[in-house]
């Protein structure tokens, strides 16, 4: 069997994304207008995350669930020298803190730059919740976003020869790691796929 599809980024199958509910743990799903399709990165999108094992329902981002981290890297309003500050992650991001300044020691509040951070494992890129399609593969952790998605896996590890055109710099076949291309583990993956498969559609 020949693998002939084209070799789309993962950022294709992200318009429906099986997540852990934060409410319940069950299975939940992202649902994506990814807008204006741009690569790596969709710009513009509207998610909406409904899980309909409890209800939970959130809405464009209105929530992250991973983590923040703030900065603030200015000068002194007193003497001018360099002022950087590095905030604890935290969950609840704030919008300033005070700051001494270590040379002049002046103290003035100074309005800090939040970043968005994932947690260290798979998550999705809208809300930062963890994936729910994700098995362990030899200490490896394989995740899918959805079931399209795993079949389009399913399909590229089953195959026996690939058509490698090489011309899509981001795109998933190229980037997955070698442990999944490596045709020693793919009667393992195959099995830990139709699980995760037959799990889903049960
Ligand atoms: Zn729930
Ligand atoms: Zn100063």
């Amino acid at each position: 069997m020949r693998f002939d599809k084209p070799a789309y980024p993962t950022v294709y199958f992200s318009d429906k994304i099986w997540v852990k509910c934060p409410n319940c743990n069950q299975r939940a799903l992202i649902t994506t207008d990814l807008g204006r399709y741009t690569i790596p990165f969709p710009t513009e999108h509207q998610s909406v995350l409904i899980c309909d094992n409890c209800g939970y329902r959130k809405e464009n981002n209105e929530e992250w669930f991973g983590y923040y981290q703030g900065f603030v890297g200015r000068s002194c309003s007193f003497c001018g020298s360099h002022i950087s500050f590095t905030s604890q992650p935290t969950k609840q991001p704030f919008q300033s803190t005070m700051i001494e300044c270590a040379v002049c020691k002046n103290e003035k509040e100074y309005s800090i730059n939040w970043y968005r951070y994932k947690e260290n494992k798979p998550t999705d890129p809208f809300f930062g919740l963890e994936l729910w399609l994700q098995t362990d593969v030899k200490g490896n952790i394989l995740w899918l976003y959805n079931l399209d998605h795993l079949c389009y896996l399913k399909e590229y590890v089953s195959a026996k020869l690939r058509e490698d055109d090489g011309r899509h710099k981001y795109s998933m076949i190229s980037n997955l790691p070698q442990w999944i291309k490596s045709s020693k583990n793919r009667d393992l993956i195959l099995k830990k796929l139709s699980r995760l498969e037959q799990e889903l559609i049960k």
